[in-house]
């Protein structure tokens, strides 16, 4: 069995009894970076014998896990932080389970955008994730002009190095609209900000835009 279980995204005691079962004991955990797990691992004295699983061995490492899935071995699938396989290479890991009639599970928890959208207020019976905005301006506004006028919340992860650049172009295509920018979820300086770009924007040039983002742009 493949378990894909979610990890805290900042507070390390939002995990479920059931993943802390299952991650102590498979016989192997799938981490994208071992060492940003051990801290989890360490902190619920979890024994279990971790793997990496990236970006970048996604390929090589997808076959060397499958191997033991084949053997009969159970194997968890996390990621740095929330749901594996949204916006990191759980994805492929899952897919290639699945292709390959491995049972797969999900053990659920934490998933930033599920909470940015709830704490934004915004309709949330209807909703687009886009993942991040390209990095560079035009395309990134091409990108905004083409969601400005759905009928759905958009939701963007976005990095504090780019916060800045990306609500200045989120003003310029979306205007007076009121948006939610929040940060740091589930940690000690975890905000909501609400109000236009603009004036988001403003704030964050007075006080240093710090940590992760999610950005939740309602409906018209
Ligand atoms: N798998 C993760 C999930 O379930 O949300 C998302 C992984 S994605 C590579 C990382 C991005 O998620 C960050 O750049 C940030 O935009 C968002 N994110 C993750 N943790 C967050 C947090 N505690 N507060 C705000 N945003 C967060």
């Amino acid at each position: 069995m493949l378990y894909v279980v979610a990890t805290p995204i900042g507070n390390l005691k939002d995990i479920t009894f059931r993943a802390v079962e299952v991650l102590s004991s498979v016989d192997l955990i799938a981490c994208e970076d071992t060492r940003h797990t051990k801290v989890l691992l360490d902190h619920y004295a979890i024994k279990t014998p971790t793997t990496s699983f990236f970006q970048h061995n996604r390929f090589v490492k997808g076959e060397y896990i499958l191997a033991f899935l084949k053997e009969g071995k159970d194997i968890a699938l996390v990621s740095d932080a929330g749901m594996p396989g949204i916006l990191d290479p759980g994805y492929n890991l899952i897919n290639l389970a699945i292709k390959n009639n491995i049972a797969v599970t999900a053990i659920p928890g934490p998933c930033a955008l599920v909470n940015a959208l709830v704490l934004s207020g915004s309709p949330a019976h209807e909703f687009i994730f886009v993942g991040f905005l390209p990095n560079r301006s035009v395309a990134r506004k091409n990108r905004l002009k083409g969601l400005s006028g759905s009928k759905y919340t958009v939701i963007f992860y976005e990095s504090c190095h780019r916060i800045l650049s990306a609500l200045e172009d989120i003003n310029e295509v979306y205007g007076p609209r009121e948006i939610t920018v929040v940060r740091e979820l589930t940690k000690k300086f975890e905000e909501a900000r609400r109000g236009s770009a603009q004036t988001i924007v403003e704030y964050f040039q007075s006080v240093k835009p710090r940590g992760e983002f999610v950005i939740v742009i309602p409906p018209a």
